[in-house]
């Protein structure tokens, strides 16, 4: 059970929109109190989204960004996605155990699940491993049945509505 003092895991899943976005404004806000926080994205982490150019140019000491990712999946063959993904998994573990971050965010993680490049075993068991002081937020949908029954908070993005099922393409600064 956790207490005041010890990090949670935290859970942005669900088909909707919001879930990486949510996860950059949690890291946003343990800056400005003064927390240190490490982002990976996993799968399609891009070097040119708004979320990773806003933390690099307004944040370089208190927002450290990983991208372990190769760009959209369906550019890329599969191999190529799957070693990316699994050096961001190492690092992760790396990050998570080394004791210097307050917030830890894994960005589409569930998709390594989901693709069974780690198993769910594994990513519990980190989460076990973790120092206490640690939150860590993980997002991705289809988030598993037994990483929520492990979790301490978990939202799920509703889609009501969204602009692409009117054919509407991604917009630079909504979507990326
Ligand atoms: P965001 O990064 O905007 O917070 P997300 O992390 O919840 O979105 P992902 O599943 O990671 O969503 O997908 C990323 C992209 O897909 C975003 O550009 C997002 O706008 C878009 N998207 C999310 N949900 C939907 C949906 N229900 N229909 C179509 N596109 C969606
Ligand atoms: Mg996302």
């Amino acid at each position: 059970m956790n207490t005041a003092t010890q990090g949670l895991i935290i859970i942005n899943t669900g088909h909707g929109k919001g879930k990486t976005t949510a996860a950059f404004g949690q890291a946003l806000r343990a800056a400005g109190q003064g927390l240190k926080v490490c982002i990976i994205q996993f799968i399609k982490g891009q070097s040119k989204t708004g979320e990773v150019l806003a933390c690099a140019s307004a944040f370089p000491e208190q927002i450290e960004l990983h991208l372990a990712g190769t760009g959209f999946t369906w550019q890329q063959d599969m191999e190529t996605v799957k070693k990316a993904a699994l050096a961001g998994w190492q690092l992760a573990r790396e990050k998570i155990l080394s004791d210097t971050y307050d917030l830890i965010v894994l960005d589409e993680l569930t998709y390594l699940i989901g693709f069974d490049l780690v198993s769910e075993e594994e990513v519990i068991s980190l989460c076990r491993e973790k120092p206490k002081r640690l939150h860590l937020l993980i997002t991705g949908r289809d988030a598993s049945q037994e990483l929520i029954e492990y979790a301490d908070l978990v939202t799920e993005m509703q889609a009501i509505k969204h602009p692409f099922q009117r054919g509407v393409k991604a917009r630079k600064g909504i979507e990326f």
